[in-house]
């Protein structure tokens, strides 16, 4: 799946050999060369993924992680911290301000494209291309395709959205501020009814292999996807 990454790298090497990868393998790429622009790029809307470099003039990759984990809308952003340090100490620190995965340079477009997925997998399963499948359900994110039993099952695209990210986050209760924020994305401003809207069309699509139950109401919260009998 194509993602949006945001890459803040001062070197403008670097910077431009990641970003000539990234657009090879498919990804649209965003670039900043310190926290003043990265943070102008996000207002504008935010990316899937961030790769942070750890020297950068002004504030320091590690402060950017710790700010992003810190504000509520750039919270859930996974990021990879890029960095010629490798001490273990360094490491340590990284993670600790919140950043999922390290690399340090050199490194290969190979391994940053296998980091970028893994993390992706770890943090985002609905961002994957990975097919799903959940007692019996199963949806197929690069055919587009979700089958019930055997039997192809007719979902619009937002329904579609909505399923992979249940079925990917599955036991969890979403609220529907939650699910807005991660099926409908950020900055679309839509009713929390809408949600509801979606939840019926949904279960229709869902009640010709009678999967539809798997979709539950949590009175009072919002949903939960039932992986589990
Ligand atoms: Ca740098």
């Amino acid at each position: 799946m194509p993602l949006n990454i945001l890459i803040v790298e001062d070197e403008a090497a670097i910077q431009e050999l990641i970003a000539v990868n990234l657009e090879a393998a498919g990804h649209h790429v965003l670039r900043a060369a310190d926290a003043e622009k990265a943070n102008d790029l996000m207002r504008e809307s935010l990316p899937d993924l961030v790769l942070l470099d750890w020297m950068l003039p002004g504030r320091s990759g590690v402060a950017i992680a710790r700010h992003l984990r810190g504000d509520a809308r750039t919270r859930a952003i996974p990021i990879i911290m890029l960095t010629a340090k490798s001490a273990e100490q360094d490491k340590i620190l990284g993670l600790e301000a919140g950043a999922d995965d390290y690399i340090t340079k050199p490194f290969s477009p190979r391994e940053l494209l296998a980091r970028i997925k893994a993390v992706m997998r770890r943090r985002a399963p609905q961002m994957t291309d990975d097919v799903v499948e959940v007692r019996g359900l199963r949806l197929d994110p690069l055919a587009h395709r979700v089958s019930g039993n055997g039997q192809s099952l007719d979902l619009g695209p937002t329904e579609f959205r909505l399923l992979h990210f249940f079925m990917t986050h599955a036991e969890r209760v979403h609220t529907r501020t939650q699910l807005l924020d991660q099926v409908w994305g950020d900055h679309v401003f839509v009713e929390e009814r809408t949600v509801d809207v979606h939840i019926r069309r949904l279960r229709q699509a869902l009640e010709v292999s009678g999967h539809d139950a798997l979709i539950e109401t949590v009175r009072g919260t919002g949903y939960r996807f039932a992986a589990r009998d």
